[in-house]
């Protein structure tokens, strides 16, 4: 993701970021991660209300069908394919190079698109089909990076995928997966922009974004958009409420200045809103035994 430095507000009031790919990422993307049985109605809002033209969503969170019947619904009242930008992110439990084109063809067919925008890996860790939360023994599997971003690189070549990325990678996966990549990772994707739901850290009631928020007359979640584009990412915030997802967007034309934007960017006692424990480490069977093991100690 277009990235520039962390201290420092951008300037102009960017709608768009340029990928390495040449293709560009709408600043502000609409999340779907538990949107549950509202993933329909909420995306049809995103885009034909709202104005959002990015949908990030992943077979994992169960409504890639919801989330096509509101993309061709979108399309019918007039938004062109052309003018969205859909992501979806291959489960752990497809990260093996005979299954990635596969779970690809699955989410087209749920999402009732020919191709995707971007396609980013959800976890670097391989699962069995199956695996149980915490995993048991032998539900983690080996990694094929390599293996498995050559055939995302092929899916690129036969415009399956406009784009391929990552999420949750450390450094030092990421440096492993250049020393191979013929195709760069146009995307590292940040997510939580608002700090997430549950289990999450509720960041709109944050002080500091309080503070920041009734000054500039703005709501919390507007400022956390906000901060985030400021800060060279876009941003993908995710709500079910149609008035939330209205102001969630309303983030142009309007700046956090500077001092603000410096004060937002040191808020104390950050972490990592999601940290994988649940997913991929077993105390007591491995191979992952702690969230540092899942981190490369880089925390
Ligand atoms: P967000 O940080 O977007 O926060 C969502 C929470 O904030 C929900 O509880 C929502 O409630 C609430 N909310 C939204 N807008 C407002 C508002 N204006 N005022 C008050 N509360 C608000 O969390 P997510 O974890 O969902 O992250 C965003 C997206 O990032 C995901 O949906 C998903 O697409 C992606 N993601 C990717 C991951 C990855 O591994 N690659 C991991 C996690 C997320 P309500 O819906 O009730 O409005």
């Amino acid at each position: 993701m277009a990235q520039a430095t962390v201290n420092r507000p951008q300037e102009e009031d960017t709608k768009s970021f340029r990928l390495l790919s040449g293709h560009t990422i709408p600043a502000v993307g609409f999340g779907t991660w538990r949107s549950g049985a509202e993933a329909t109605n909420s995306v049809f809002t995103a885009i034909v209300e709202a104005g959002y033209r990015h949908v990030d969503t992943a077979p994992e969170y169960g409504i890639e069908e919801e989330v096509g019947h509101a993309l061709q619904a979108s399309m019918r009242a007039g938004v062109e394919r052309k003018d969205l930008f859909v992501t979806s992110k291959p489960w752990c439990s497809d990260l093996s190079p005979d299954r990635v084109r596969t779970a690809l063809k699955n989410s087209l067919e749920m999402l009732q698109l020919d191709y995707l925008d971007l396609y980013l890996i959800h976890w670097p860790f391989h699962l069995k089909q199956g695996a149980s939360k915490p995993p048991k023994p032998g539900d983690v599997l080996e990694f094929d990076m390599e293996g498995v971003w050559r055939e995302m690189e092929k899916l690129v070549k036969d415009n399956l995928v406009k784009d391929i990325g990552i999420c949750n990678f450390t450094i030092n996966k990421l440096q492993k997966l250049l020393r191979f990549a013929q195709t760069m990772p146009s995307v590292c994707q940040a997510y939580s922009p608002l700090g997430s739901s549950e289990g999450g850290r509720d960041m709109i009631h944050d002080q500091t974004v309080e503070i920041v928020a009734k000054k500039l007359n703005k709501s919390p979640g507007q400022v956390l958009v906000k901060w985030g584009l400021q800060r060279g990412t876009s941003v993908i915030p995710k709500s079910s409420h149609p008035e939330r997802i209205k102001e969630n967007i309303k983030v142009f034309g309007w700046q956090i200045p500077e001092q603000d934007f410096i004060a937002l960017s040191t808020i104390l006692e950050q972490k990592r809103v999601l940290d994988g424990a649940d997913l991929f480490v077993s105390k007591s069977c491995g191979p992952f035994k702690s969230v540092a093991d899942l981190w490369d100690d880089e925390d």
